[in-house]
């Protein structure tokens, strides 16, 4: 698949409220969730930004509303101020995170598309977070390693969310793990990657599951032997594993 990490899809957003989006074995399970204490407490932001991100071709790419609420919650526990963003497509993640932060909060956000970026940029003005958001267009691997090399970048990221071209999420990590805090997080996300992790070699998977998950296969393993972070894999959305850095 091209440059975006998660597929087009023409269809209605049948995916929004179920299926794809959970792995949980009944969707009235993840409704159940969903309408009890997902969207009663939503910000009027997020709702919004989801309704608009709802209408747009590769809306099966946005981040979950429960998971919106659950970085939302991390970043508030663990006092997030400087935080990294690697995928922001219509910025939903981006304005749970933004919504989370001190008003001197910073979130360095990339993407190789600015104009999905502007999709969901009136909603985060009107919500007055705009100023704590530096979106950077462009591949985010060239980025990281020109804030590698300057020193001062070094362990200076309370949190950073990865949720890109899962082919470089290994390549990220070889540099996220130098800029962010010890003692700070890296959030990989989809390493269920569709439930895919544990199909059968032969399954018949979608074309963009099959291509990719084999890079996911790798990091869930390079992860789960990295010395250098403690780790927590949760079944949130499409999966997240949560690497808190430790040395
Ligand atoms: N976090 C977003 C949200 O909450 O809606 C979803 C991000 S979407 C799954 C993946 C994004 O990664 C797309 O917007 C795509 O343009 C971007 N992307 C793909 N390859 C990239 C790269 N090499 N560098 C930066 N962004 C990239
Ligand atoms: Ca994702």
């Amino acid at each position: 698949m091209a440059a975006n990490a998660e597929p087009q899809q023409t269809q209605p957003a049948k995916h929004s409220e179920v299926g794809h989006k959970s792995l949980l074995q009944s969707d009235a399970l993840y409704q159940y969730i969903l309408e009890t204490s997902v969207y009663p407490r939503e910000p009027e932001s997020m709702k919004e930004l989801r309704e608009i991100t709802a209408k747009h071709p590769w809306n099966l790419m946005t981040t979950s509303a429960d998971e919106g609420q659950f970085l939302n919650m991390l970043l508030k526990l663990i006092n997030a101020k400087n935080t990294m963003e690697i995928g922001v497509y219509t910025g939903y993640s981006l304005l749970a995170t933004a919504l989370a932060l001190p008003d001197d909060g910073k979130i360095l956000a990339m993407d190789i598309n600015r104009e999905n970026f502007e999709i969901g940029l009136p909603v985060i003005q009107k919500a007055g977070l705009a100023h704590k958001i530096d979106f950077r267009e462009g591949p985010a691997l060239p980025l990281l390693d020109q804030l590698v090399q300057d020193e001062k970048n070094h362990g200076t990221y309370d949190f950073i969310f990865v949720d890109a071209d899962k082919d470089n999420y290994v390549n990220y990590h070889k540099r996220l793990i130098d800029l962010v805090k010890v003692g700070g997080l890296i959030g990989y996300d989809n390493t269920l990657w569709n439930g895919s992790v544990v199909a059968p070699a032969d399954a018949p998977l979608r074309k963009y599951v099959r291509y990719y998950r084999d890079f996911v296969l790798e990091l869930n393993k390079a992860l789960a032997v990295d010395p250098r972070i403690e780790i927590c894999m949760l079944p949130v959305g499409d999966g997240i594993t949560l690497c808190r850095r430790v040395s």
